[in-house]
């Protein structure tokens, strides 16, 4: 799995996320990945969100809605939204991580995994880049 969310010039935000899914998936499972709000999910003045894990939590979490609607209706910072969400999807056993960019550029890590490298290009200028790659084989 690798995933990047960025800022442009213009003050744009984006996400993307590309995985195989899970090792071992049933045929034909859609995971939380190509669900906007889920797995990947950006909105202009708020944030940007790709994240990788076992999907199902994710979903039912609305990952990455979940740290948009964080940052703009509780007032979190990018990266208390990004712990936050990560905590709710460790609570009804899910596990992976994600990472978040603000429309400031700051950048939100969080994960309750192993694996997941992950880094960011950040100046004050824009265009600003958080990536990941989660090299774990399988999700349990
Ligand atoms: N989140 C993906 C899925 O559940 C797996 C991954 O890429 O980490 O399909």
């Amino acid at each position: 799995t690798v995933g990047a969310v960025a800022r442009d010039v213009h003050g744009h935000l984006a996400a993307a996320t590309s995985t195989g899914g899970l090792t071992g998936k049933r045929w034909g499972r859609i995971g939380d990945t190509p669900l906007i709000g889920s797995g990947t999910y950006a909105i202009d003045n708020t944030c940007a969100v790709s994240a990788t894990g076992t999907g199902e939590y994710f979903i039912r979490q609305s990952a990455g809605r979940q740290v948009c609607d964080r940052i703009a209706w509780r007032g979190e910072s990018v990266a208390e939204a990004a712990q936050d969400t990560i905590d709710e999807i460790a609570e009804i056993g899910g596990d992976g991580g994600l990472i978040a960019m603000d429309r400031d550029g700051h950048v939100g890590f969080a994960l309750n995994t192993a694996g997941m490298f992950r880094g960011s290009v950040s100046s004050k200028q824009a265009p600003q880049v958080a990536i990941y790659a989660d090299e774990k084989p399988t999700h349990p």
